[in-house]
């Protein structure tokens, strides 16, 4: 075949540079073919088909072919790929802090996909860069931030977030590393409930793991703060920098949050003391309890929609921590976690934008970009090409529900775990385990018959005579949830999840937990009561397991 022929033929697989409504039609109609082959998929499950694992052998046995397919029989390739997916928006799916997307940060999404622009520059950003600093001026200002101050950019994650958090920490504290690289040691101060990414970053920074410094936190896995300022006193005393102390504000599993006032107070204090010529960076990854900030001004006391007692009390707690966030250097925020758009729509906001300089390129070492055009993210940002997906996807979903919709998925999210606990709380074999966490998930554990619930916890945290107990407990818990597991992916019960370690006894071993995530808004209290049903009832079999065993 000529190539002309076939590029006739190619030319049609595109959407169509000029108007023409008829094929227009062709692409909005081939988006809905593929989303009619989903709906078939679609049960009474939690999940898309049937339970597949995946199989990598066969992946990994593809090749190119020397024909390509239509793009009819591309489509169920495609759509292939959705088998066995969880459908997180499932009233009975709650695994973990995972949304699901909203239609109007779908659409968000899309468009910056069909038009491709790149935010590295407003060159080839357009409008879509004035998008960006749309959200970040929203978000600022949602999170207590100056917006004519403050300045942020939309990153690849959290990991990101924290990534240019310490970025810009280290180069405070050791100034010339970026040009120079790192010539004495620096250290990250950060709980042991942080997530693992700070690791990461102190890895990809040339910071090394071993110099994150995790602090032991409380039972409500916010970090000790006499604990936090030892570990400070010692770095600097050794000699050491601090490139970023990270307050964790909304833990992963737990949603513990740490006091960031006083996280601020000590590092002052610690700087003029030590007579420091730089305040170490203080970064708040704040990528799932950002979005409470939208309570900063609910009024709690005439509690207008209408939450219960509990959940009043449970938003206003974590409010009075979260409302701290500008005290913050730098904050990290997922759209794509407690903002319910698609991955990855992650923010890093820098209370003074001026920051960015400290990271800054130098234009002559990037020839081919910026000839044109005056806002130019991409001489500092980590990405050379960035898209608009994720600016798109924020700003679509603020403009959606503003402050009051938000509040209301959230609130109801938390009024669902309040539900839970309330019945796990009246049930003698089970018991919370992150009861003073008041955020959307909750943790906890089955006991065998003769264990005192309320004595056990701290058993098994802390009396040495009771270690053997929290393996044996954890094993427990493991064949509970394995069962629930099972029971909910054909169809009865709620899909939810295990924690191999929410947090450490006080010899180290890992104490594992059942746990419930709500973020869906179409759970409901029935949904919340099966939960501990189908505990109780596996923990039930798991008894008489046992018995039959023996
Ligand atoms: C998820 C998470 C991260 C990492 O964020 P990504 O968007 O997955 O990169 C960092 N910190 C905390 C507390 C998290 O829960």
């Amino acid at each position: 075949m000529h190539y002309q022929q076939l590029l006739e033929s190619l030319r049609k697989a595109f959407p169509q540079p000029v108007s023409d409504p008829v094929h227009d039609g062709y692409v909005v109609f081939s988006i809905l073919r593929a989303l009619d082959q989903v709906d078939a998929l679609k049960s009474q499950t939690p999940i898309l088909g049937q339970p597949t694992e995946p199989d990598y052998d066969a992946a990994r046995a593809a090749r190119v072919a020397g024909e390509g397919l239509q793009l009819e029989a591309v489509i169920p390739e495609l759509v292939s790929y959705l088998q066995g997916m969880f459908i997180w928006g499932h009233p009975r799916s709650q695994i973990n802090v995972v949304p699901n997307p909203s239609i109007a940060s779908v659409i968000g999404v899309l468009l910056p996909l069909l038009y491709n622009p790149n935010l590295c520059s407003d060159e080839s950003g357009r409008r879509f860069s004035e998008a960006e600093v749309r959200a970040t001026a929203m978000a600022a200002e949602l999170v207590g931030y100056d917006p004519r101050q403050s300045g942020g950019v939309f990153t690849f994650g959290g990991t990101g977030g924290l990534l240019y958090g310490t970025k810009i920490g280290l180069e405070k504290a050791l100034p010339g590393t970026a040009r120079n690289g790192l010539k004495e040691s620096a250290v990250i101060l950060a709980s042991q409930q942080s997530h693992y990414s700070c690791l990461n970053v102190a890895n990809w920074l040339g910071i090394g793991q071993e110099n994150v410094i995790c602090v032991p936190t409380h039972l409500d896995n916010s970090v000790q703060l006499p604990a936090l300022e030892a570990a400070a006193r010692d770095a600097l005393a050794s000699g050491k920098k601090i490139a970023a102390i990270v307050a964790t504000m909304g833990s992963t599993d737990a949603f513990g949050v740490d006091n960031l006032r006083a996280i601020d107070t000590l590092r002052r204090r610690l700087a003029e003391e030590f007579a420091l010529p730089y305040l170490p960076h203080l970064h708040a990854d704040a990528v799932i309890g950002w979005a409470w900030s939208v309570f900063d001004d609910y009024d709690f006391l005439q509690n207008p929609l209408g939450f219960r007692g509990r959940t009043v009390r449970a938003l206003a707690a974590v409010q009075h921590d979260i409302g701290h966030l500008p005290l913050a250097d730098s904050i990290g925020i997922d759209f794509h976690k407690t903002g319910y758009t698609p991955y990855i729509s992650s923010l890093v906001l820098f209370r003074d934008a001026k920051e960015f300089d400290l990271i800054a390129r130098q234009r002559e070492t990037m020839p081919y970009l910026y000839q044109s055009g005056n806002h130019h993210p991409g001489m500092y940002t980590l990405e050379t090409s960035r898209g608009a997906a994720g600016p798109m996807a924020a700003l679509a979903n603020m403009l959606l529900f503003g402050k009051e919709g938000y509040r209301a998925l959230l609130g109801h999210a938390v009024e669902m775990a309040e539900v839970l606990r309330e019945q796990i709380e009246s049930h003698p074999n089970l018991t919370v385990l992150n009861g003073e966490n008041y955020g959307p998930v909750t943790l906890f554990r089955a006991y065998p018959d003769g264990v005192d619930t309320f004595a056990v916890k701290a058993q098994e945290r802390g009396d040495p005579a009771y270690r053997q107990q929290v393996l044996a407990h954890n094993e427990y818990n493991r064949r509970i949830f394995e069962r629930v597991h099972a029971e909910a992916l054909a169809g009865a019960g709620v899909v939810i999840s295990l924690t191999d370690c929410y947090r450490h006894t006080d010899f180290g071993d890992p104490i594992v937990a059942l746990k419930s995530y709500v973020l869906s808004p179409f759970t409901d209290e029935n949904r919340m009561q099966s939960i501990v049903t189908h505990v109780v009832a596996a923990r039930k079999a798991v008894d008489e397991g046992v018995k039959g065993a023996r």
